[in-house]
């Protein structure tokens, strides 16, 4: 199981993701707390956010481990933000290791992560192909096919991981995506939190630090956070 966390409010850096709480992104790449397939995520990372002078996120990914990219503690603290998304990736068995495969994935003003495992079967039928043969990349490729023609960003994701829950029971489906106004995620085998703020809201697979506030997301749930709100509705 990969990593991922979003954020949702007013502007911040990506380092309040990553490296500025004691238990961010970069230190569950190498120690995470609450993970329970794998041990470190250094297979590759990536975040995305959004800036006025695009149409579209901003993406970094690379196919390498965290702590090992010297010029992230830079980027990620001029990388400002309303809407942020990082991930840390521990590539599953017979999965490539490359950037291509790496989250988080996007198309148009969408970008996507994925935490778990897929028969690639059970959602290749969902798209016209993917950027790289990772499990993860098809099931990018299915939500972002579904956005073409309705751009409902929740209803995407539930109806790709039902399709896929489907066809593999065995599937591990914790889906996260934003927009750049708002964040959508699925628990559907791994852990989720979410932390209220008073300016926004944070989105984690695990607590970033030990705060109070984390509260678990029950498991086969879609998540919603928009500017109006957090709402959690059963899958
Ligand atoms: N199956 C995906 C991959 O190989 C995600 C892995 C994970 O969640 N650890 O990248």
């Amino acid at each position: 199981m990969c990593r991922h966390a979003a954020w949702l409010g007013a502007p911040r850096a990506l380092a309040t993701l990553i490296h500025e709480p004691e238990h961010g992104l970069l230190a569950q790449s190498y120690a995470p707390r609450r993970q329970r397939h794998g041990t470190v995520n250094a297979d590759g990372f990536g975040m995305g956010w959004y800036d006025p002078a695009r149409a579209e996120p901003v993406r970094y990914r690379r196919a390498i481990p965290m702590w090992a990219d010297a010029n992230l503690p830079a980027l990620a603290q001029v990388a400002r933000s309303g809407c942020l998304l990082g991930a840390v990736r521990c590539a599953t068995v017979g999965m490539p290791v490359e950037e291509s495969a790496t989250a988080p994935f996007t198309e148009g003003r969408w970008l996507l992560s994925h935490n778990g495992r897929v028969e690639r079967d059970a959602v290749r039928a969902l798209a016209d192909g993917a950027e790289s043969a990772c499990d993860s990349a098809w099931l990018a490729a299915a939500v972002f096919e579904r956005l073409r023609t309705w751009p409902d960003l929740g209803e995407a994701l539930a109806e790709v991981v039902a399709h896929a829950g489907e066809k593999d029971p065995g599937a591990r489906l914790n889906l996260l995506a934003c927009d750049g106004a708002s964040i959508a995620a699925t628990v559907w085998g791994d852990t989720l939190f979410v932390q209220r703020h008073q300016d926004g809201v944070v989105v984690a697979s695990e607590p970033l630090d030990d705060l109070p506030g984390w509260q678990a997301v029950p498991d086969r749930s879609l998540l919603l956070a928009s500017p109006e709100g957090v709402r959690v509705q059963p899958m």
